[in-house]
């Protein structure tokens, strides 16, 4: 593997390790390691890490932020969004009832349904609806692909329903869903609290507004923490989302470093240089435009991202009777490419990938043009 001068400027251990020095310009994935921390983050694991500390007073501190940060009555951590689902599903059921929780999965004596548009059913890594399984649950979908009237969701809700989920991503069926605020209204003439999942959005504090009883947010991805959960939202469901911890919960905890990593990224992120760090991103998509639009086969625009948070993408058409590869083909190569580009490549069935300028190193972005121009040289 050759070493990259700028990631042994950086003390890069991947390639010590036998890992693949990836450049990612899919956005904040999971699987690719979600963001990357700031500094001041990383100090602030390590230096409790060899610290004793009582978790539940740090629970709590972190709690306060999180509701701070969500304008909410309640907040918590989790140790993802995933584990934020199950947590907050078992909480609808269970309540603050330590006995109940601690007979989850079993949910003999307890609602145990969830309703969920059918087009908000997605695999962010795993099936969603298996987040909400785990718990005991049974996921009940409504509606249909691209089409959801009302009543069929007026119609589902019933003597066992124990909470509604609502999806907000790109990751979900785009068109002919309920908007959240009719979906709560529904939910909420039956007393049904409906829970948020807004793994990805930027948007702290709408969801709750427009009717969330809880809200739930990655720490890794936008926020460039380390892997964890935020949930937010009423005060009696976040509490039973935290009594979990000795239910269900128990196999997901988060550990004391990332509760105080994820702490440092919210402070780091409310002192961030929102409108600076758009220049950037807006420099290395200017960039892309202007090299990769000259060349034939690729045709590029720069787009809003689908769910409006703030940040664009370039997405570049491949015709590939000119450029002699498909966009998959494309995407491949490049993740196979010298540095390896893992670019945003779901929609490469279309003919299109994205690329997403967030979470770049310095000189990253021009590795991209010279990695795309090999790539289709070759
Ligand atoms: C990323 C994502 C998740 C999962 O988040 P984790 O914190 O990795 O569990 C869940 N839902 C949506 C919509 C996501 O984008």
């Amino acid at each position: 593997m050759k070493e990259n001068p700028m990631s042994q400027q950086r003390n890069d251990p991947r390639p010590g390790m036998g890992l693949r020095p990836i450049i990612n310009v899919s956005g904040t994935m999971t699987y690719l390691g979600a963001s990357i921390m700031k500094p001041e983050i990383s100090e602030a694991m390590a230096s409790i890490a060899s610290e004793f500390v009582e978790m539940a007073d740090l629970y709590q501190k972190a709690g306060v932020m999180v509701a701070e940060l969500c304008d909410a009555k309640a907040g918590t951590v989790t140790s993802c969004v995933s584990a934020g689902i199950s947590q907050s599903v078992a909480a609808c059921m269970a309540g603050a009832n330590i006995g109940k929780t601690q007979q989850l999965p079993d949910t003999t004596g307890m609602k145990n349904e969830v309703l969920i548009q059918l087009g908000h059913m997605v695999n962010y890594g795993h099936p969603l609806d298996q987040a909400i399984r785990i718990a005991g649950a049974s996921p009940r979908p409504i509606g249909q692909i691209g089409n959801v009237h009302p009543s069929a969701l007026e119609q589902a809700l019933n003597e066992q329903t124990a909470c509604a989920v609502f999806v907000v991503s790109h990751h979900t069926h785009p068109i002919g869903n309920l908007p959240l605020s009719e979906f709560a209204e529904i939910c909420h003439a039956k007393e049904i609290p409906v829970i948020v999942d807004a793994a990805s959005e930027y948007d702290l504090q709408g969801f709750l507004k427009a009717g969330a009883d809880l809200v739930i947010y990655s720490g890794h991805k936008f926020l460039g923490g380390p892997t964890s959960g935020m949930v937010a939202g009423r005060e009696d469901l976040v509490e039973a989302v935290y009594l979990q911890n000795a239910g269900i919960g128990r196999g997901m905890k988060i550990g004391k470093e990332s509760i105080v990593g994820l702490m440092a990224a919210i402070t780091a992120w409310q002192q961030r240089d929102h409108d600076g760090i758009r220049k950037l991103e807006k420099s290395y998509l200017d960039l892309w435009h202007e090299q990769f639009n000259k060349i034939q086969g690729l045709h590029c625009m720069i787009i809003p991202d689908p769910t409006d948070n703030p940040l664009d993408r370039l997405r570049v058409f491949v015709d590939a009777n000119i450029a002699k590869k498909s966009a998959s083909e494309l995407a491949k190569l490049l993740a196979s490419g010298e540095p390896p580009v893992i670019v945003r490549h779901h929609e490469a069935e279309l003919g299109h990938f994205d690329m997403d300028p967030c979470n770049l190193h310095p000189g990253e972005a021009e590795e991209v043009v010279s990695s795309m121009l090999s790539c289709l040289n070759s």
